[in-house]
């Protein structure tokens, strides 16, 4: 179905809590690009002072918001809001994640299921809460979902099969969003990253560990969370429309599929 994207529309971005994240460059990118923004992230402090300082940046309506994306309650209430006072939910980019660098067997139920709720459990609530806006609103939409080269050569670097688990249901989640939101004019595609330069492990990559996650990868070097940005910018497009179901590799070519 072709719909019409509304004139003032608001993309709401999860994971913008972290300074070097993927999530601010997505957000700095969007805002430019003339959305206006719903920036989440479990970090009150640190999302309602980006969201004041892109406002401020770009002259863009951004309302910063502490939420857990995977707590049912904490999601329909950043969604109360937006509908207070944003213009109407048309993207949705999910980027909230926590690395997991259990092996197997120290993989308990309570890592696993932590995993799972940010990433899996969270991509679900935030597509069903801006899906079912999109959708009344009539004007279709974008959503952009987070998984990893992870899912598909199951990590060994950084994250290990906890996090591979977790970012394999996210390209399920997205093929199964894609086929039921497609006739409502709203695509639903995965955004697949190599190692990108930010502080998921907990601070910032070494040179040396640059040089070894940089291994195997035909461009030699890891990605800029600006270069994610890039690919999600063009996603969230009015005129990416007929891209549906996707899983897009950002990674210099690790994997050529
Ligand atoms: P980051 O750690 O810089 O940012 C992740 C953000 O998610 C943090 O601000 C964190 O507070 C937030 N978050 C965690 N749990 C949350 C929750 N329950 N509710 C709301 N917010 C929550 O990480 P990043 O490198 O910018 O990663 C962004 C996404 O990209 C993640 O999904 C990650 O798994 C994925 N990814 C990253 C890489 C990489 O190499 N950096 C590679 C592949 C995929």
């Amino acid at each position: 179905m072709t719909t019409t994207f509304p004139e003032q529309r608001t993309a709401v971005i999860t994971g913008t809590g972290s300074e070097r994240g993927i999530g601010r460059h997505v957000a700095r990118r969007l805002a430019r690009e003339g959305w206006a923004l719903a920036v989440l992230d479990l970090k009150a402090d640190a999302v309602l002072a980006f969201a004041d300082e892109l406002r401020t940046e770009t002259g863009q309506p951004v309302l910063g918001i502490a939420a857990d994306v995977a707590d049912p309650a904490s999601v329909e209430a950043a969604f109360a809001r937006m509908d207070a006072e944003l213009p109407p939910v048309t993207a949705l980019v999910n980027l909230a994640g926590i690395a997991s660098p259990h092996t197997l067997f120290d993989l308990t139920k309570e890592i696993w299921t932590g995993v799972m709720d940010v990433s899996a459990t969270g991509t679900l609530l935030m597509m069903q809460a801006a899906a079912r806006r999109m959708i009344d609103g009539g004007h279709g939409g974008r959503i952009v979902n987070t998984s990893s080269i992870t899912a598909y050569d199951g990590g060994g670097t950084f994250s290990k099969t906890g996090y591979a688990g977790a970012k394999a249901a996210v390209l399920g989640l997205t093929r199964g969003a894609a086929r039921e939101l497609g006739p409502h004019g709203i695509t639903c595609n995965a955004v697949v990253p190599g190692p990108i330069d930010t502080d998921i492990m907990g601070g910032p990559l070494s040179d040396g560990r640059k040089a070894s996650l940089s291994g195997g990868i035909p461009v030699q070097r890891v990605g800029q969370p600006s270069e994610v940005a890039a690919l999600v910018s063009f996603l969230v497009g009015e005129e990416a429309g007929f891209i549906n179901g996707g899983s897009y590799f950002i990674d210099g070519g690790k994997h050529m599929v």
